[in-house]
């Protein structure tokens, strides 16, 4: 049996005339799921009875089990357990421009970024579609808020899941689902070139990151496997292609990580790589975590790198630190927990 949501509503609605139904059902049945937020098909009362046994025969509206909630005054993290036991993560951060969900769009994350808790796990396997919408509809049910913003950002390499997260991405947009604008929704890769193309292919107004994190090749193949298979040039032409289709401005996201890539020469080296391109640099300060043996930079250290990508005209902005009562890095309350 299928996770109803799963379905796009066009993909609802030629399920249902296939077998027999007619198409309205389908707006019927998102109206219920999505406006009403009732998942029990019983109660699906403007629907006749025979065919709400077809529902229940066919499909299930089971949610992912909210396991474990740590909260802090800015953010909420939560841990998921999936249907067949595996664990995810999920983060709600309160901006002053409304809520934003951080999604895992994988079990695990087979890119090996060596300052990663989820890439020192492995994947296990990707996420289903449903699995993604229902860590946003869970958080905003659990806040009872609308959630006005996603991020996929959270574990895994979207990418590498890539028909599952467009259609996620195509279900969080739609108005008669969560409603969330394109420019609302950012997809972060650590860049795999052809998927930046594809993406860029799609043509749709998401928001991109690009986990940079190093300015040379070099330096990148310390701490990212994914540069071993593609150079900067590769990724930047990637960039380029991506910007000229979508003219959308793109998010270099930059880890800060002590005596790696912390310098002010990699500033000077950064602020040359980017500056024929139309994007701005995250400077993301680092969570340790203790089975990790990078340290984080400190915070003289990322005001001097600041400091020099601003004096060389580049956009920048330190990212906010969100929960340090709780476990902030990426990856960390999953891992805890296996
Ligand atoms: S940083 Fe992202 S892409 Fe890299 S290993 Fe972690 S989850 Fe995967």
């Amino acid at each position: 049996m299928e996770n109803i949501f799963n379905y796009t509503k066009t993909e609802l609605e030629n399920y249902l005339v296939n077998k027999g139904y007619k198409k309205f059902l389908a707006s019927q049945i998102f109206d219920w799921l999505y406006d009403k937020k009732e998942y029990n098909f019983d109660n699906f009362s403007n629907i006749k009875k025979e065919t709400i046994q077809f529902l229940k025969d066919n499909f299930t509206t089971d949610f992912i089990e909210m396991t474990k909630v740590e909260e802090d005054t800015d953010v909420k993290k939560f841990l998921f357990t999936l249907k067949d036991g595996q664990k995810i993560e999920s983060v709600l951060m309160y901006h002053n421009y409304g809520l934003s969900v951080c999604v895992s769009s994988q079990v695990g994350c087979n890119m090996g970024c060596k300052f990663c808790e989820s890439g020192r796990l492995k994947k296990v396997r990707d996420l289903e579609t449903y699995e993604m919408l229902e860590q946003v509809i869970a958080i905003g049910n659990y806040v009872n808020k609308k959630i006005d913003s996603v991020v996929i950002m959270g574990i895994g390499e979207p990418f590498d899941n890539y028909d599952n997260v467009i259609k996620f991405i195509n279900l969080i947009n739609d108005p008669k689902v969560l409603e969330i604008g394109a420019r609302h929704i950012t997809i972060s890769t650590c860049g795999l070139v052809p998927k930046i193309k594809d993406f860029a292919d799609l043509g749709l107004q998401v928001n991109l990151a690009l986990s940079l994190h190093a300015p040379t090749d070099e330096k990148r193949k310390q701490i990212m496997n994914i540069a071993k298979a593609y150079s900067l040039k590769e990724v930047f032409e990637a960039l380029k292609y991506y910007q000229d289709k979508t003219k959308r401005r793109v998010t270099i996201e930059y880890i800060m990580l002590d005596k790696i890539n912390d310098s002010k020469e990699d500033a000077v080296t950064l602020a040359k790589l980017i500056k024929d391109y139309n994007v701005y640099v995250n400077l993301i300060p680092y969570n340790e975590t203790k089975n990790i043996e990078f340290k984080a930079s400190s915070q003289k250290q990322i005001d001097i790198f600041y400091n020099t990508l601003k004096s060389l005209g580049v956009d920048v902005t330190v990212r906010h630190k969100f929960g340090n009562k709780i476990s902030a890095a990426c990856g960390q309350l999953r891992s805890k927990e296996i």
